[in-house]
């Protein structure tokens, strides 16, 4: 049951279709590097599509009705759209969903230190990294320092080329005898991750300031520029990335080269999914992009909080027809893509896959019936008649799709969000785009799953 590389299928308006969403694509990457940049652009490029809010909708005692556009925001982190269809929404609703939260390094809260005239910023890694693929690297700084007097600071340096950019140091191969016959997974520790700021002391400094004059000089920076000071660290989120923009990769520019792909490849494949859908749904048509999927769902912001609860209970409010019951039924009937991505398959570590069941670059849009470790512990496992049904809307739109699982059994495995919707008793499969290097700080997606995972969402919020 092998599946045919996507490529092979494509005409010339085929090719520039996909050319076109890749281009926005990486121009949604470069825009999008924290879950808070992510959520704004998402809700900018929602508005430009006839998308309103549904929070000052509501604030003005509108009603919701058939054909309505709306979206609800959750501490900037967290962003829901909704379709509103002609049937009643306790039928259920089309449901996509990804995560916009990627791995990275989180500035520490009391992060700045000097140590033999260099400036450093200690961080704390998010998510599962190799911690010494961060090594060596042109690296940016993103995120908000909240100030007392209640102002929100934007903090974006390393991007643009004039910017400076920051670093994380290695030991030089010279003197590496005795790093290299450590485990791979020792040689940067965790506490090793610290970010090089600065190297030049301040002059004329007070005796009991002279031995932090770099960092000093660091803070006065900061000051000028930001009109922070250092206690305003305690209440930052200042994320740790790669620099530099998305790029095609391959001579035959067939793949993408880019910082974040896990998951905002999905994310931004069902967001345009969902922007693209013109026409009034019979079923309303959502999209759901949530945070911190990487460090296991958690917190306000994350799958494991009500935030999507509450905003289908608003919208059914503002529908005039809220009850727990419709909610319940509203959330139970629904179908979701839960979109991440797979593990593609690398000739080079052919040893860690099952090749039966593995994901291959090309091959179009991944379903993972399930997910998971061992014995699938931790997994959804997708009911096989929905499965069915999502096959069925793929071969009869046309989408290039495939089939696998996480490795070889017993190899390691991974999480979803899949398990959280489930739930509420609604069908949902694991689906998404197979990935290269994954959660290293460049990973490499092909095109053409770009392009079949968003033609298979377009065909799910229509036909699920
Ligand atoms: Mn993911
Ligand atoms: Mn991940």
């Amino acid at each position: 049951m092998e599946r045919r590389n996507a490529w092979l299928s494509y005409k010339e308006a085929e090719e520039t279709e996909m050319e076109k969403l890749a281009k926005a694509y990486r121009e949604f990457l470069d825009k999008g590097k924290t879950e808070r940049e992510c959520v704004a652009e998402i809700v900018k490029e929602a508005e430009a599509a006839g998308y309103e809010s549904l929070e000052s909708k509501l604030e003005k005692g509108e009603k919701i009705k058939a054909g309505d556009k709306v979206y609800a925001v959750g501490m900037k982190k967290i962003v829901a759209l909704f379709h509103v269809g002609t049937e009643e929404l306790s039928g259920g609703m089309s449901i996509l969903c990804a995560h916009i939260d990627s791995p990275r390094l989180d500035v520490k809260q009391n992060p700045l230190y000097e140590d033999t005239d260099l400036a450093y910023l200690d961080t704390h890694y998010y998510g599962g990294v190799k911690k010494y693929q961060w090594v060596t690297l042109p690296l940016a700084m993103h995120g908000v320092v909240a100030k007392k007097d209640g102002s929100i600071v934007e903090i974006s340096i390393g991007e643009d080329a004039e910017d400076p950019v920051l670093y994380i140091t290695d030991l030089l191969i010279h003197l590496s005898g005795k790093q290299l016959q450590k485990k791979a997974a020792e040689v940067i520790e965790g506490e090793m991750l610290d970010i090089l700021i600065g190297s030049r002391p301040l002059a004329d400094l007070p005796d009991d300031k002279k031995k932090d004059a770099v960092k000093q000089n660091v803070l006065n920076i900061l000051n000028e520029k930001y009109g922070i000071e250092e206690e305003d660290f305690l209440s930052a989120e200042l994320e740790i990335v790669p620099a530099g923009k998305a790029r095609d990769c391959g001579l035959d520019r067939s793949m993408i080269a880019a910082y974040g792909q896990d998951d905002r490849v999905c994310a931004y494949t069902s967001l345009a999914a969902m922007l693209e859908m013109e026409e009034t749904p019979k079923r309303t048509g959502c999209c759901l992009l949530v945070d911190k999927e990487e460090i296991g769902s958690v917190g306000a912001t994350g799958m494991q909080s009500r935030f999507f609860e509450n905003s289908v209970a608003e919208l059914l409010d503002g529908m005039g027809c809220y009850s727990e019951l419709a909610l319940r039924r509203a959330l139970r009937n629904s179908s979701m893509l839960s979109s991440d991505v797979s593990a593609g398959y690398d000739p080079a570590y052919g040893e860690a896959f099952e090749k039966k069941n593995a994901a291959y670059l090309g091959r179009g849009i991944v379903l993972n019936k399930f997910t998971g470790a061992r014995g699938k512990s931790g997994s959804n496992d997708a009911n096989a008649e929905y499965v069915a049904r999502v096959r069925r809307i793929f071969d009869d739109h046309n989408v290039a799709f495939q089939t696998a699982e996480l490795g070889k059994v017993d190899f390691g495995g991974g999480g979803t969000i899949a398990y959280i919707a489930a739930l509420y008793g609604m069908e949902v499969i694991d689906s998404g785009v197979a990935v290269l290097s994954m959660h290293a700080p460049w990973e490499i997606i092909s095109k053409s799953d770009l392009y079949e995972a968003k033609k298979g969402y377009v065909a799910f919020l229509k036909n699920a």
